[in-house]
């Protein structure tokens, strides 16, 4: 197993409790370094994914599993609901469509006039809402934590600071070479988050991720009471990013973000940070030329420069949903960067895509709200795990060439 983010660790618990013997490989020093542990950490209610996605059923799902967990696990959450709130006609039929994913999702939701948004925000601003009253916040990097406390509890080994730098599959195993030297496993699960394509090598030969960075801004501490949970302005629906929001974390700061600026690395989490290997590989990506080729795009990266670059961009923003928040009123913060999977024709894949052959597993596209679908994501992944180990008792026998077999869900 490749990767001690929430995936990884959702995928090592659930494939030790189905009997598999299990080793987590992880380059960094401790679990959730990356996006993990850099998110806005908020667990969805599964309002705005398009019903019958493998997002939607594993949000769904994940939400209600993930809340329980947290209780049980004793993980910090704040349960307070997500108000979306739209300021324009345009935005209110998006709010309808919204509606209608929730409701065909199974999603608790109910639009709402000004008066409630002022009745469950009340320094919120708008001409209608969506309240979805099961978003939530937490501690994700608590959970990762916990996950692989239990995973350990179930015989898991974890190594920390061994990176993985190839796969390669035979007959009877593969074999993975790390920077601490040769192993051999039965299967290898790559949950490896931002390089899980390089992983994949030719099963993931044509996608490419190319790294968004999803910066913060935070409420100074005397003006967190503005926000008592969630407020998100309505999201453009042909991006896959959900638009900015001011969220009340599970440890009572108020984040304000993410933006969804490129990034020229993968884990380069700073405006000016180049991680040259990761920028050449954006580079030579045909998908990220088509990509930037479309007006949208190029307009899109534009405003995130001018954001990076000025707070006041930020806030310009911000205030639009809560007009009463001070320009002085806001400080940086942290930032996360999104492994979103371009395609060739440069379309930003929206679902979940698990590449596998006959003793491989590949995530990739793991991207928001993956925090929230990782307790049924990673027990679907053991599944998949445990009928590559023993293929005659778990799953039909295979035909053809299994090292070509492509099981995407995009
Ligand atoms: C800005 C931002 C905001 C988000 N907000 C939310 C949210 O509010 N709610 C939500 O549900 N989701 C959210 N997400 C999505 C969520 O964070 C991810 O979907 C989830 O964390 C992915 O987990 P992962 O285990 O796949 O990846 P990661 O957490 O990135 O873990 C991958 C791990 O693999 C390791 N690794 C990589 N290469 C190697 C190698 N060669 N050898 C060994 N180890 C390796 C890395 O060090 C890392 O620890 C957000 C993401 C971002 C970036």
């Amino acid at each position: 197993m490749i990767g001690a983010g929430a995936i990884g660790a959702s995928a090592a618990l659930h494939l030790a409790r189905a009997g598999a013997r299990v080793v987590v490989l992880e380059k960094e020093s401790g679990p959730a370094q990356h996006q993990s542990g850099r998110n806005s950490g908020v667990i969805h209610a599964g309002y705005n994914l398009k019903p019958g996605t493998l997002k939607a059923k594993y949000c769904v799902e994940g939400s209600r599993r993930l809340r329980a967990y947290c209780r049980e696990r004793g993980i910090p959450m704040v349960e307070g609901g997500i108000l979306i709130v739209a300021r324009t006609g345009a935005e209110r039929a998006t709010l309808d469509e919204l509606h209608r994913r929730a409701q065909g999702n199974g999603v608790q939701s109910r639009i709402v006039d000004e008066r409630e948004i002022r009745e469950i925000e009340p320094h919120a601003v708008g001409i209608a809402g969506l309240h979805a009253p099961e978003g939530a916040s937490f501690d994700a990097a608590r959970y990762v934590a916990a996950l692989l406390d239990d995973a350990r509890a179930a015989r898991v080994e974890t190594r920390f600071g061994v990176a993985v730098r190839s796969i390669a599959e035979g007959a009877s195993g593969v074999r993975v070479t790390t920077s601490a030297g040769v192993l051999e496993a039965g299967v290898v699960l790559n949950c490896a988050g931002l390089y899980a394509d390089r992983l994949a090598g030719a099963l993931a030969q044509d996608l490419r991720i190319i790294p968004f960075r999803g910066y913060y801004a935070e409420l100074v501490p005397e003006r967190v009471g503005l926000i008592r949970s969630h407020v998100y302005a309505v999201p453009d629906l042909t991006f896959p990013f959900l638009g900015v929001h001011l969220s009340r974390r599970a440890d009572g700061r108020v984040i304000v973000g993410p933006g969804a600026m490129l990034a020229f690395g993968r884990e380069a989490y700073r405006f000016a940070q180049v991680q040259l290997g990761d920028l050449s590989g954006t580079l030579a990506w045909p998908g990220f030329w088509r990509m930037m080729r479309q007006p949208r795009f190029r307009s899109l990266i534009r405003s995130e420069v001018m954001k990076s670059l000025f707070l006041k961009r930020i806030w310009a923003e911000a205030r639009l949903l809560i007009p009463e928040l001070g320009a002085r009123e806001l400080v940086r913060s942290f930032a996360g960067n999104r492994a979103q999977v371009v395609n060739r024709a440069g379309e930003l894949v929206d679902d979940i895509v698990v590449r596998e052959s006959a003793r491989t597993v590949h995530v990739l596209n793991a991207v928001s709200p993956g925090l929230t679908c990782s307790l049924p994501f990673g027990e679907y992944l053991a599944q998949v795990c445990s009928s590559a180990l023993l293929p005659h008792h778990v799953s039909p026998p295979r035909t053809g060439n299994d090292k070509e077999r492509d099981v995407t869900h995009d």
